[in-house]
């Protein structure tokens, strides 16, 4: 078990991942249909295409991000079965609850996860 954490605090977590993960796949079923539906649009011209083309583009990156961050916060859950939720991956450090509150997917403490993503700096970003 996590041994710096208390069942309850363990229990918050888990709700908050799992609410999460909720509203995710809602928001994800919902893109996922309207970029269907831009799909079966015809009658527009050339502009309206490109456009079109354009604003999918990045409803498909946002479906990406929102899958890549569906797949962390399902991986979060499993290391709260395993135990090894707060501990940071690469130092083994815990990870301060306040990082965990903000972000439970957290897998790296913020040392760890400034120097990596100095590294990767491809890795998209979201404001918390
Ligand atoms: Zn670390």
């Amino acid at each position: 078990m996590c041994d710096f954490m208390t069942e309850d605090q363990l229990a918050y977590y888990t709700g908050q991942i799992e609410g999460h993960i909720a509203e995710l796949e809602e928001r994800l079923n919902s893109q996922a249909s309207q970029a269907i539906a831009t799909d079966t649009n015809e009658m527009a011209d050339e502009i309206d295409r490109a456009s079109i083309e354009e604003a999918r583009r990045l409803e498909l990156n946002r479906i990406e991000h929102d899958k890549l961050h569906l797949r962390k916060l399902r991986a979060a859950l499993r290391r709260i079965n395993e135990g090894d939720f707060g501990y940071c991956e690469s130092c083994g450090e815990q990870i301060a609850l306040k990082r965990l509150q903000a972000r439970p997917e957290s897998r790296y403490c913020l040392e760890c996860q400034s120097t990596k993503e100095f590294n990767d700096t491809h890795v998209f970003r979201r404001v918390a």
